[in-house]
């Protein structure tokens, strides 16, 4: 089966610092790995990638910009053999405290039109407890070096609910993020993750009420502000929703390059290993599932639900056969107004967003075949 493959993650999993909560596949910046790591990940674009026509190039990680200039110009050297299209969207994730000016001007060269910065929480106490030292001078500084060098398209990740946190604390981390007139804010409850050091430390999660407040003064906050609440949880000023994260969550086909990467290619859902030794040593893949027809529509509703534009009937139709109707009786959510079905989009209230796995439980519930 032939693939309609468009989107590329590359995963860097370097960082300069380990975050109390960080569960992402990482390992300390190490410069003998890098240059192997590298090397391994040439090797495993050039066995897989097919030569298709990319819109959207996501390198994330780890701390990419944890690279060095010259490991950076090595990276985009490697990522030059991708056939991208001319409008398409390169985003890489980066810390404020390694994306010095010269990297930058580095990105712009290599046409990254999209940063994504950890900013998380800007609040000493609760930087603390994360384990993470960013400034307030240092991620000013790097958005100005940003909007300077052109790179205007910036996403800045907010942290919440964190234990001692308080709706005041919140609020200045707000505010901060508002100040800094950056497009897009990407926002994360906290979860303990198991074998994180909050975890070891004892750290527990909030009152589910107070989540509940925080989520949804995030969202009154931001709206407020100009911001469009697209995905459950992210936000973006018109015209600058994540085109990379919208493929995820328009359950769209794309390429995961990296240790712990993933990715979904004609009907293959792929998970690389975690082990940065075994990918140096060239072993990839380590988990492979195939989808029947009905996990690629658990995926479109699970997925599609997530975002505001929820899910388009007609391309369910014409990617599954069958229409969404005559699978799921859901009048009663549309009547409940737990749902909305209007233009041929069938999508979640946003009032239930905070309750989505709730919502996604009634709904394959309803299931008539
Ligand atoms: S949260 Fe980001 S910077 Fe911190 S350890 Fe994880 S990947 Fe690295």
């Amino acid at each position: 089966m032939s693939s309609k493959v468009d989107a590329i993650y590359i995963h860097i999993p370097f960082c300069n610092y380990i975050c109390a909560y960080c569960d992402f596949c990482k390992v300390f910046y190490n410069k003998e790995y890098v240059n192997k790591y590298l090397e391994a990940l040439r090797k495993e674009i050039k066995d897989n990638y097919k030569g298709e026509v990319i819109t959207s190039l996501y390198i994330g990680g780890g701390t990419p910009s944890s690279l060095s200039i010259d490991e950076l110009k090595k990276l985009f050297e490697i990522l030059g053999v991708f056939n991208l299209s001319q409008n398409s969207e390169i985003t890489m994730e980066a810390n404020p405290d390694s994306l010095s000016l010269d990297k930058i001007k580095l990105l712009k060269e290599n046409g990254v039109n999209r940063v994504s910065l950890g900013v998380e929480t800007i609040s000493d106490k609760l930087q603390s407890i994360l384990e993470r030292n960013t400034r307030k001078e240092q991620v000013v500084t790097c958005i100005n070096n940003l909007k300077r060098t052109g790179i205007n398209n910036i996403n800045a990740d907010l942290i919440y609910a964190i234990e001692k946190e308080t709706l005041e604390d919140l609020e200045n981390d707000l505010s901060f993020l508002i100040s800094l007139d950056v497009p897009h804010i990407s926002t994360y409850s906290l979860i303990i993750e198991n074998n994180t050091k909050l975890k070891l430390k004892g750290i527990k999660n909030i009152d589910q009420s107070l989540d509940r407040c925080m989520y949804d003064f995030i969202s009154k906050t931001l709206k407020d502000n100009g911001y469009i609440h697209y995905e459950i949880s992210n936000f973006a000023k018109p015209n600058f929703s994540s085109k990379h994260n919208l493929k995820y969550w328009y359950n769209l086909e794309y390429y995961g390059f990296g240790v712990g990467a993933s990715g979904y290619i004609s009907n293959i859902r792929y998970t690389n290993t975690r082990s940065i030794t075994d990918y140096i040593k060239g072993k990839t893949v380590i988990d492979k599932e195939t989808l029947t027809e009905k996990d690629k529509i658990f995926y479109e509703i699970m997925l599609g639900f997530r975002t505001n534009r929820g899910i388009d009937k007609r391309e369910f139709k014409d990617k599954y056969n069958v229409n969404i109707d005559s699978l799921f009786d859901y009048k009663k959510l549309v009547n409940n107004k737990v749902l909305i079905d209007e233009n041929g989009y069938l999508k979640v209230n946003e009032n239930y967003f905070y309750v989505l796995d709730e919502v996604l439980t009634n709904f394959l519930d309803s299931n008539v075949k």
